[in-house]
């Protein structure tokens, strides 16, 4: 039987009850800590698969507590809960990253019960062992399953499109396996171009079965963008299926593209010359953003989640996010807002005129049958 074990590090005792209780529930053991002191010497003892770190504590901070995560190589993720604000807790997290620890991500407190739930069942099976065999193994089995998330046009709150999320159904754990404990390792071994034309497929096999009459986006990993024989593959996949590759829009980073630029380039350029849509995803958070949206032939810009989050009408993201709207307009690009999480974002993104939002205040990502369900009750509310 897997243990999860959750480690809250913070200073506020009724935290810990809160935290402590919820995790309970989702089958997480639970330890505390409220200073550095404690902190050190609970991890030895507790060997935590999960961390929840706030930034100020009674004795010492979030940053020193960091610091000895990393000296005792502490491989956890770690997910910053604090009040700090946007500039803090993003710099922390860098931080993190750059002393070699598992940033797993930052929310403002107060933080709401169903995003806590979200967080802990997603790490819950962060720590499951796994090698290169057992990924292919894996996907000749079928283990690897898409969810989808619905992707709407704010103005009419209608289903425009939906995102294929990628999960494992590991027959030996009880708990779905998400991309981040797997596909940064595959992209390492390069186990991720197989995986990547299963997904591929399994998404274009989907729409044909299911006769989705909106488009799918597809993630692809920097590693898909250096491989010049993937579109002649995607060509040959849409043509088995009859599919418009209208249909289908591929997801990338702005860090993805920068390792082979000439290669990407190439790659994405016949990708939209047979008719295939590309979304620079998580935009604003890389580096030369404004280059390769020049460069590459993108119809859809993503803003990153970590602007839209926590959009309040007082956040200083949405003098970010209003800028980014008006670039990729500019641009006459179409524009999507993910991690739209409650009403108050969707509102401003409203008034922002933005075309397209995508979040946990609309749906979770769902599996297929629920997806379907979801997308026909969408349908006749969005008739009558
Ligand atoms: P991404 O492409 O930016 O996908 C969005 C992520 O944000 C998803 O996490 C989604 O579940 C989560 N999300 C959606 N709405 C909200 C919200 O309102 N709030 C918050 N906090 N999060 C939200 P997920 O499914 O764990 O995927 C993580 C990343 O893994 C993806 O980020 C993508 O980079 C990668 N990934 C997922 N599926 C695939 C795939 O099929 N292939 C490849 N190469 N990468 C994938
Ligand atoms: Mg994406
Ligand atoms: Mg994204």
């Amino acid at each position: 039987m897997v243990e999860h074990r959750l480690l809250i590090v913070d200073d506020d005792l009724a935290i810990h009850r809160l935290f402590s209780d919820i995790a309970q529930n989702c089958g997480y053991l639970v330890n505390t800590a409220d200073d550095i002191l404690s902190v050190s010497t609970v991890y030895k003892k507790f060997q935590p698969t999960l961390i929840f770190l706030d930034l100020s504590l009674t004795e010492g901070d979030g940053v020193e507590v960091l610091r000895l995560l990393s000296e005792h190589g502490c491989k956890s993720p770690i997910v910053v809960i604090s009040s700090h604000d946007d500039k803090v807790r993003a710099t922390t997290v860098r931080l993190g990253e750059s002393r070699g620890l598992m940033m797993a991500g930052t929310f403002q407190k107060p933080i709401d019960i169903k995003t806590l739930t979200v967080i802990l069942n997603k790490y819950k099976n962060y720590g499951f062992n796994f090698n290169e065999q057992d990924i292919e193994r894996a996907i000749k089995n079928h283990e690897f399953i898409l969810h989808y998330q619905p992707k709407v046009l704010i103005k009419t709150k209608e289903i425009i499109g939906a995102e294929a999320l990628v999960r494992w159904q590991v027959p030996s754990q009880k708990n779905l396996i998400y991309p981040d404990a797997f596909i940064p390792f595959s992209e390492k071994t390069g186990s991720i171009s197989n995986l990547s034309r299963y997904i591929i497929q399994q998404a274009i096999k989907q729409i044909h079965e299911h006769q989705i009459d909106f488009q799918l986006s597809i993630n692809l990993s920097g590693r898909d963008l250096t491989d010049l024989s993937l579109p002649d593959e995607i060509v040959s996949y849409v043509k088995k299926y009859r599919i418009d590759p209208a249909k289908i829009c591929f997801e990338i980073t702005e860090t993805s593209v920068m390792s082979q630029p000439t290669v990407a380039m190439d790659i994405l350029t016949r990708l939209r010359i047979h008719g295939f849509e590309l979304s620079m995803d998580d935009f604003g958070i890389g580096y030369s953003s404004l280059i390769e949206l020049h460069r590459m032939p993108f119809s859809e810009l993503k803003i990153d989640k970590s602007f839209i989050k926590n959009l309040s009408i007082s956040s200083d993201t949405l003098p970010i996010v209003r800028c980014i709207i008006n670039l990729g307009k500019g641009l006459s690009l179409k524009v999507v807002a993910e991690g739209v999480e409650t009403q108050e974002a969707w509102n401003i993104l409203e008034k922002e005129e933005c075309h397209y939002a995508q979040g946990y205040f609309i749906s979770q990502p769902l599996d297929i049958s629920s997806f379907l369900d979801f997308v026909k009750k969408n349908k006749s509310s969005t008739s009558s």
